[in-house]
């Protein structure tokens, strides 16, 4: 059994800028394992972003094309476990040696060897090996090796040999792919508008992505309904707030002078200039959302503004975010910076 699953395929992982090298560095490898230059294949990348289903891709790609070939994924923490357990039960020779009749070697997450030495030792000798004999090697992590603590400079100058690719945040567009493809594949059909408001509110990693989109087919199968913008709201609403936290008046003045690019001075200050209004009117709209604190007091963050001129901003923002695109992406994208989602 080489332990991996079969679901994780090349075909259902979407490319973007975020992962291009990766996969086709993946695709190379899995094409010609042990051949080319990139051996070991190093992929790294934060949490979620597909690091397990790239690597396992070249797996499953390998094993259909190749009969002979013993493709054998593990994951870091198992690999432990069993050089553990070996030690205990005085069959260490027996464990390396299955590890060195391994044609192409897939070790997920090795940041997890990190201050293992003994562990780390002896999947130098198998990297050695293997490496020796033209086989192939495949590793994830969830850091660079630059930024590997904890790990052996010899195994960390042996990742080195071949081909180290990062998986990055997906952007926008490879987000609306990934939600296409995923709601393809399980034949359901939402309205091109809430798959964009998905792919604009979440945009963290894949893995919560899809977390999302299972929560609103369950939801819409349980209430059987549809999958409209109502529900996809409603869900994301109730997923965002399990991680809210109070928005304090600085956040927002922090939020704001950032997105907008102006001095808190500025802001504060009597300016009527255009560039410098609407970020204040804004600002003086998200204090009224998030804190409870009384209009005179929001008035009194801006130089002492009465409590019309608050009124006046609130109103005008929510005005402007109903009637402009460009207002409610702004605000929107605001929200996310408090992890909480404009509904
Ligand atoms: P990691 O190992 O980096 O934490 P995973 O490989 O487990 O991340 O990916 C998390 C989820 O996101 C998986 O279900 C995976 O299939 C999916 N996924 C990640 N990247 C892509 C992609 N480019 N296309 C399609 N699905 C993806
Ligand atoms: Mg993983």
């Amino acid at each position: 059994d080489s332990y991996l699953n079969p679901h994780y395929t090349f075909d259902n992982f979407v490319e973007g800028d975020c992962n291009r090298l990766g996969r086709s560095a993946g695709l190379a490898v899995a094409e010609r394992p042990g051949v080319t230059s990139f051996n070991p294949l190093m992929i790294y990348g934060g949490v979620g972003l597909g690091k397990t289903h790239l690597v396992q891709a070249i797996g499953n790609y390998i094993k259909d094309r190749y009969d002979n070939k013993f493709v054998l994924y593990v994951s870091s923490e198992k690999f432990t476990n069993q050089f553990i357990n070996a030690i205990r039960n005085n069959t260490l020779q027996a464990f390396t040696n299955f590890y060195l009749h391994v044609d192409v070697l897939i070790l997920d997450d090795v940041q997890f060897l990190a201050g293992k030495e003994k562990t780390q030792e002896t999947f130098f000798h198998i990297f050695n090996h293997l490496h020796q004999s033209g086989k192939q090697i495949i590793m994830s992590s969830d850091r660079s090796p630059r930024e590997l603590q904890g790990m052996q400079d010899r195994l960390l100058s042996r990742f080195k040999w071949g081909l180290t690719a990062d998986l990055q945040q997906p952007d926008f567009e490879t987000r609306i792919a990934i939600i296409q493809k995923k709601l393809q594949s399980d034949g359901i059909y939402i309205e091109d508008k809430v798959i964009e408001y998905l792919a604009h509110s979440i945009d963290t990693n894949v893995r919560e992505l899809e977390g999302v989109i299972v929560s609103l087919m369950a939801h819409a199968s349980l209430n059987r309904r549809e999958i409209d913008m109502d529900l996809a709201r409603a869900t994301l609403k109730n997923i965002v707030i399990d991680n809210e936290k109070e928005v304090t008046v600085d956040n927002i003045l922090d939020a704001v002078t950032n997105h907008f690019d102006i001095d808190l001075s500025e802001l504060k200050s009597k300016s009527r200039k255009r560039e410098t209004v609407f970020p204040r009117q804004v600002a003086m709209y998200l204090m009224k959302e998030f804190t409870n604190l009384p209009l005179k007091s929001i008035g009194y963050h801006f130089g002492g503004r009465d409590h019309s001129t608050v009124i006046h901003a609130v109103q005008t923002v929510s005005e402007m975010i109903e009637q402009d695109k460009d207002v409610e992406k702004t605000m929107q994208t605001l929200y996310r910076r408090f992890n909480r989602v404009r509904s």
